[in-house]
């Protein structure tokens, strides 16, 4: 197939095309200006044929099974006769280079499935600019006939809470037997689950996985629901026996009927959109000012009179945001 302009890409996504929809994707995550303006055309022009996936966000420590988990669930959909698409959010990726998904090993069954496409997380940009880009390629995907779609991050820093902001589900994968120190795992991200999966619940593990389990459901009673409707529950399951796997995914279509009747998804989606442009305008606004010729040539100057101690910080900030708003010839160049 021809992919030479917008309408080309926005057919092949139409059609369902792999091709189509994995170079888009290139395309969004291209920091070309010329890759930039297709992607954000095509992703104009497809957003009438998004929004009917389910997005499913999920998080856990390295170790916790999160790969394995996404497989067995992404084959039990697939058997379904669902289309699963899965994304990652990876921190590290943009330290090392490398990506969690980029591990050939990892989802082997599940990249051989005709119906399930696995993309690695964009290897390089901050992590504010990696998810916009996820955001993107979510809707990409669900153009393109994807029923769920599944967003990996490893449980660390602020990615969590970046995924969260981009799904309608967000899952929350633990481990038993590693202490009842909630294994790293801070308040706030058990207070964005919308449950919680102690993974790893068998052979003889099962016993702490109920355990666990027990601990997870008291920890969660402290916290308040973040929906009047929906009291996120805790859940046992094996990724590597693929048990459990049914109930979680009942556990999603549930949590989805009863916030589709309250209108509270439709909610979520606006508030996540309308955080989305604020987090744009704030990107944008930070690369605008950076950018600019005079700020280029001050800020290094600034610095040095900081480092030396000839200038409070609060001065050279005041000094720098009204050099882009003054003309040239009033800037007092220090
Ligand atoms: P991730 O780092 O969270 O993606 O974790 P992986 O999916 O790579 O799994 C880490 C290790 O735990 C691997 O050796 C898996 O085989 C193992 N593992 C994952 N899920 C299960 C499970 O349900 N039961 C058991 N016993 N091992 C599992």
């Amino acid at each position: 197939m021809k992919l030479k302009n917008a309408t080309d890409y926005i057919q092949g996504i139409r059609d369902g095309n792999r091709l189509a929809l994995a170079k888009t994707i290139t395309l969004i995550e291209s920091n070309l200006p010329a890759h930039q303006e297709l992607a954000r055309k095509i992703i104009d022009r497809i957003l009438p044929d998004t929004g009917n996936a389910v997005r499913l966000g999920i998080t856990g420590v390295p170790g916790a099974g999160k790969s394995t988990f996404i497989e067995a669930l992404g084959m039990y959909l697939c058997r379904k006769g669902q289309k699963v698409a899965v994304l990652a959010i990876d921190p590290s990726s943009t330290r090392s280079g490398g990506s969690i998904l980029a591990d050939k090993t990892r989802m082997e069954r599940l990249s051989i499935e005709p119906n399930a496409f696995i993309r690695p997380s964009p290897s390089s940009g901050t992590l504010g600019g990696v998810a916009s880009k996820t955001r993107e390629s979510i809707l990409a995907c669900e153009a393109s006939g994807f029923d769920a779609i599944i967003v990996e991050t490893v449980g660390v820093g602020q990615s969590e809470t970046t995924v969260a902001s981009m799904v309608d589900f967000f899952l929350v994968l633990m481990i038993a037997g590693a202490g009842d120190e909630l294994q790293g795992i801070k308040k706030g991200v058990l207070e964005m689950a919308d449950a919680i999966a102690v993974n790893k619940a068998d052979g003889d593990n099962v016993m702490r996985a109920k355990l666990a389990r027990k601990e997870y459901e008291s920890a969660l009673q402290l916290l308040r629901p973040s929906s009047p409707n929906w009291s996120p529950p805790v859940l046992t399951c094996s990724a590597r026996e693929w048990t459990g796997i049914d109930v979680i995914w009942d556990t999603i279509i549930e949590h989805r009927s009863i916030l589709t009747k309250t209108g509270e998804l439709e909610m979520k989606r606006q508030q996540q959109a309308l955080e989305w442009v604020t987090f744009m305008v704030k990107e944008g606004l930070e690369e605008w000012f950076y950018t600019n010729p005079l700020v280029k040539k001050i800020l290094p100057l600034l610095k040095k009179e900081i480092e030396r101690g000839t200038k409070a910080p609060t001065i050279a900030v005041k000094e720098l945001l009204s050099c882009v708003f003054t003309s040239e010839d009033k800037i007092i160049t220090p």
